[in-house]
Parts: C-alpha cells; structure tokens; sequence
C-alpha cells in the first residue's frame, strides 16, 4: 500500500489572511484532513504531520516523518506585502529533479482551479547555501530517503479574493479532490472506486459555440484526439481545468478536454421579486456576506428589487449591492404588473414607486425609452407614455391611468 505524508504548515492561529477568521496554519491543518479522506478513499496509506490542530513539530522533525513514505506534501497558503500578488507555486526538491513535470502539472492544474482560474508562478526549487534545499522540511523530507517531496503554496493568503476562496468549503472539498487525483497519478494509483478518481462536479456550464458543435478531445488542448461532440447550448458537468483554459467535462458517457472559451453560465431561470425593508438602517454591502464592504445604507423603509439570492442575501438591481434578507419582507413578484392604484403622471415633485418602475421597464421593452427604470416619473417617462399613446390611439395626455395601463 502506498504511503504519504501531509503536512499542514505552520500551528493553529498563525498567519492571518486578508479575510478575517482565516489562519494559513489552522486552514491548512483542516485541508489536510479533508485531503487525506479523498486519499484514503482511493486507497492509500496517510499520515500527517500534525494530529492535534495546536501541535507543532519542528521543520525538520515534520520531514523526518517520510521515512518509509512514497510522498511527502507540505501543505500552505503564500503571503506578500503586496496585495494583489496571486498564484500557485510547487516547490519540489533539488534532488530529485524527476518530481519536476509532476509539479508543473500540479501547479497548472492547481492555479485552473483555484478563485477561479489564478496565476500558474511554475514548478520551483530553491537552493540555500550549499548543495541543500532552502526549505528545511523539503530538505529533511529528502534526507529521510523520500522519493517524492513537495511544498504546495495554494494561492496567496494575504489576496482578499483568493483568502475568500479558500474559505468556502465547497472550494476546498473540489480542491481535496483534484490534488488526491494528482498524487494519485504521480504514484500511479488507478483506483476503480476511490474518491480520487472522481472528483466532485465543479457545476454544470452550457455549451456556447459559433458552430452546431464544440469538439471533446483527450487531452487539454486543441491537438488532441476528438471523442466526441457536444451539442450548442447543452449543459455539462465541469470536472477539473487547466491551466491553459481547457476544461474537462461530462455528458452522459462522454467525458473529456473542451476550450473553454465555448463554455458559459447556464441561463438563470432566477425571478426577481420586490422586498420591503424592515429595519431603519440596512447597509448596503459589496458581497453576498458582512465580511463583504458597506457600500451604502438604505433609511427609507422602501420597497426594492432583488435579482439574485445567496445564503439569505439578495442582490439590489440598482447595482448598489447586496442586503440581508433577514430586515425584509417579501413585497411581490417584480415580473407580475402591479395594480394601477392611482393615476401616475409627471408631478413636482416627481411621483415615486414600483409601479413606475413596472410602466418604465414595460415601455422600454416596448420601444418607448424611459431611460433607465429608476422608479422615478420624470420628463423621459412622460415622453414615452406620450409616444405611447399616439401609436395606441390613445388621447395622448402623459397621464397613465386605466385605460394606458391595460394596453400596456
Ligand atoms: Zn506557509
């Protein structure tokens, strides 16, 4: 049975990230638990380095526990002062000069995943003086007569976006399964049932392509063999990408690399509705989460429309941000027409509501331009309402009462 060693960097509570909460030495030791599930699943042998999330051993005595083992992984997230810098590293030994295309492979395959697709910063070793690795748990590792050792930088810490991304673990569990994949094949482990093997969809993605058809081919890049074709605007399961763009899919039986530059979010069948706000400050934020920057706060008490939801916060459609949903009311569905409780007309000042932004979107789908559906019934709206009415054969009187408002 194949062995390997995990080791989680660091010790609990150490090295913050750009995201509060998030640890690189308590992230990393929660990772390699999950990472050492896939492994087991698919039939390994797996230690790690830290059984208590406070232990932690020294660098050289992490090292001297590959004795024995066939891989050794050091396992962390990068930091810089600058923070914008981004990117996967994997640093191998300068001994063992075979792990080169294995990291290589890991680190494109790690940078396709990762926030989304980051930066591939390449296979590396790093030499200190003398004829030794730098990194003394690569060093001691080696030294224990391990034949394949890495050091994994999984994106950097101190970029919010990517800090974000490793603390979502729906992120992490893709993550535990593309790497068990990767060592498996470094190791040259086929598990018929292990996890390993079949790592978890990534999400489904629809199929957008100039032709009637997009290519699946067997390998990530345009040269490979094709073994089949995927219809325009069918939907596939995403299950790993490349560094390079590629992505790997599944439809049915077929399964294999597409560009995928061919590949876009399927359609949301999401209906926006309107909410009452509740509270008497509601902030406004740049995320679906308080961790997330104010980007304003609502006093009015009013009525908005939310057009995307996530974990009970709800995306204005003014473009402003996201609110709780929690400080709202359901108020009614923004497709379904209001009803005309009063005559809307230009006033000073300009008359305000739902109902006016319903007759604005409806007049702008109709050809008639309001501008932008604020809500508001200013001078453009007047002008549309107008026009509207002299191509109904209506008296064109700006105002909307029942009779424009049923044609509408
Ligand atoms: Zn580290």
């Amino acid at each position: 049975m194949a062995k390997i060693i995990l080791d989680p960097g660091h010790v609990e509570g150490y090295n913050r990230g750009a995201v509060s909460g998030y640890y690189e030495g308590t992230a990393m030791y929660h990772y390699a638990y999950r990472l050492a599930d896939k492994l087991r699943a698919a039939g390994l042998d797996v230690g790690i380095t830290r059984t208590k999330i406070t232990d932690n051993p020294s660098l050289t005595a992490r090292g001297k526990q590959a004795k024995g083992a066939d891989m050794f992984v050091s396992l962390h997230s990068n930091a810089a002062s600058s923070a914008s810098a981004n990117g996967v590293t994997v640093f191998y030994s300068i001994k063992r000069n075979a792990d080169k295309p294995h990291a290589t492979k890991w680190c494109n395959e790690l940078a396709g995943l990762i926030n989304g697709g980051t930066r591939a910063r390449g296979a590396s070793t790093r030499k200190g003086s003398g004829n030794w690795d730098y990194y003394t748990v690569i060093q001691s590792a080696v030294a224990a007569g391990c034949p394949h050792v890495f050091l994994v930088e999984h994106g950097f810490h101190s970029n919010k976006a990517e800090c974000a991304w490793l603390m979502q673990a729906g992120n992490l569990e893709t993550m535990a399964a593309l790497e068990a994949r990767l060592i498996c094949d470094i190791l040259g482990i086929k598990s018929s049932d292990g996890a390993a093997q079949e790592p978890a969809s990534m999400g489904q993605k629809m199929v957008n392509t100039p032709g009637d058809t997009l290519n699946v081919r067997d390998a990530a890049n345009a040269k490979g063999a094709k073994l089949g074709e995927l219809k325009d605007r069918s939907l596939v399961e995403v299950y790993g990408l490349a560094g390079n763009g590629w992505v790997l899919i599944q439809q049915g039986a077929l399964r294999g690399w597409v560009n995928g530059k061919y590949l876009v979010e399927p359609e949301k069948t999401f209906a926006p509705y309107i909410v009452r706000v509740t509270a008497d400050a509601l902030n406004i934020r740049k995320g679906p989460g308080t961790n997330y920057d104010v980007a304003g706060c609502i006093r009015d008490k009013g009525s908005y429309t939310i057009v995307d939801e996530q974990d009970g916060w709800g995306r204005l459609k003014s473009g402003a941000g996201w609110i709780s949903l929690a400080y709202t009311t359901k108020a009614g569905d923004a497709g379904t027409k209001p009803e005309l409780t009063r005559i809307l007309k230009l006033t000073s000042p300009n008359m305000r509501g739902e109902d006016v932004r319903w007759a604005q979107e409806r007049l702008n789908e109709l050809g008639y331009n309001c501008g932008t559906p604020d809500g508001i019934f200013g001078p453009n709206t007047d002008k549309a309402v107008k026009a509207f009415q002299r191509a109904n054969g209506l008296s064109q009187d700006g105002d909307i009462g029942p009779k424009t408002w049923a044609k509408l």
